[in-house]
């Protein structure tokens, strides 16, 4: 079970989507094999909101987040994972 950054819920690893944090970027996690620290996220608009409203993103990388970037990783999760 992982927790999902936007509602907190635990839930099974196979339903959420994983984006890691190498220490400098956020990236999709496609084949579930990045280093680094692993990001688990429900795959709906409302979980993916939550995280930027709750600064999921600030905290894991301890400084101001590149929106622009976590939106580019999301969307290649959702594709992807
Ligand atoms: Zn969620």
């Amino acid at each position: 079970m992982r927790r999902c950054i936007g509602c907190y819920e635990s839930k099974p690893q196979s339903t959420l989507m994983r984006l890691t944090y190498d220490g400098s970027a956020f990236i999709a996690d496609t084949d579930g094999r990045n280093e680094g620290r692993g990001i688990y996220l429900c795959r709906n608009r409302e979980c993916i909101e939550k995280s930027f409203k709750r600064k999921a993103w600030n905290r894991i990388c301890r400084s101001r987040a590149d929106n622009e970037e976590i939106m580019r990783a999301i969307d290649a999760a959702l594709n992807e994972n």
